[in-house]
């Protein structure tokens, strides 16, 4: 990637941003409110977080998501609209652990300049899960950002999303209690299940091969161990030794098919199957974006069912 065209182009947000925000306060007293100006004002990073948020929330929020569906939220340049937005929001909710803080940490540059807090105006959803670290070179002591691809944090996260909205706005307190409490319900019983759907795969072919290595939480709630051409998106992705490196290791497992998700590049991953013989299931699974709206995986819920239920499927070969 280009740095010197990626800052300014970052400069050149920011700088539209300021012109728009001045120009919204010096618009006069309210004149364009709109009929959703008393809904709470709330900004996620990404579309997972909006999507819990939208479970908890639905119709007493007027929500905005800033990293589109189907892209990489590890880094972001956002948009003049989602500098305005989270200037105006009255709560924000962002993963944390080393995803939109890592790399190029997007998100703290962007609520900076917003003049946000940190848990007064904005808040990690993944507060309070059991984090796991990253191993590679380099990267000991950072966090893996990808608690919510095990269902259990991610009720964590949709406690917190509550816990917060509810604080924000006491008077519909009961209301996003009510959603919580249903959408808790659903997401356990999807848990439940796969914790038992593994058991019945032969020991030696439980390996999920991805691109990203996203599945280290996963792997741990569903013991369903994992491998990836590259850690964490926010590194170098599919270079030659990271192909050589699985290729080797995959020669000594009798697993059945590689997965690619659908916010990264699928080159390195055929590298990887040409060399191997094992080939990619023609199911992409949802790490860091859900679906678009109408399809399979359009919702936290639904993506992570369409996980399980593939890489059992493709394990099962
Ligand atoms: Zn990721």
């Amino acid at each position: 990637m280009n740095k010197i065209k990626k800052s300014l182009a970052a400069l050149l947000t920011f700088a539209v941003a300021v012109i728009l925000l001045a120009g919204c306060s010096s618009d006069g007293n309210g004149k364009s409110k709109s009929k959703d100006s008393d809904k709470v004002k709330v900004v996620t990073t990404n579309s997972i977080i909006a999507d819990m948020t939208k479970n908890i929330g639905k119709d007493k929020i007027d929500l905005h998501s800033m990293v589109p569906v189907g892209k990489d939220p590890h880094e972001y340049e956002p948009l003049s609209e989602d500098v305005q937005k989270t200037s105006h929001a009255d709560v924000i909710f962002y993963n944390g652990i080393n995803l939109e803080t890592g790399g190029n940490a997007w998100f703290n540059k962007l609520v900076k300049n917003a003049n946000k807090k940190k848990n007064k105006d904005y808040f990690a959803v993944s507060d309070g899960v059991d984090v796991i670290y990253l191993e590679g070179k380099g990267d000991q002591g950072k966090e893996d950002p990808h608690a919510w691809l095990n269902l259990e944090n991610g009720i964590i996260y949709a406690k917190n999303i509550e816990k917060r909205l509810s604080q924000k706005d006491p008077a519909n307190k009961n209301f996003y209690k009510k959603n919580l409490d249903k959408y808790v319900a659903r997401l356990d019983k999807l848990d439940k299940e796969a914790k038992s759907k593994f058991n019945d795969i032969p020991k030696e072919k439980k390996l999920i091969v991805t691109s990203e290595g996203a599945f280290k939480y996963f792997s741990k709630a569903y013991d369903v161990p994992s491998e990836y051409i590259w850690e964490i998106n926010t590194e170098e992705e599919g270079t030659p030794d990271q192909t050589k490196n699985l290729v080797q290791k995959l020669r000594k497992t009798k697993t059945p098919s590689l997965f690619v998700e659908t916010s990264v590049d699928d080159r390195p991953m055929k590298t990887v199957s040409k060399d191997t013989g094992i080939p990619v299931s023609k199911h992409k699974l949802f790490t860091d974006s859900v679906a678009k709206k109408g399809k399979a995986g359009d919702s936290y819920y639904s993506m992570m069912k369409w996980n399980l239920d593939k890489i059992a499927e493709g394990l099962e070969k």
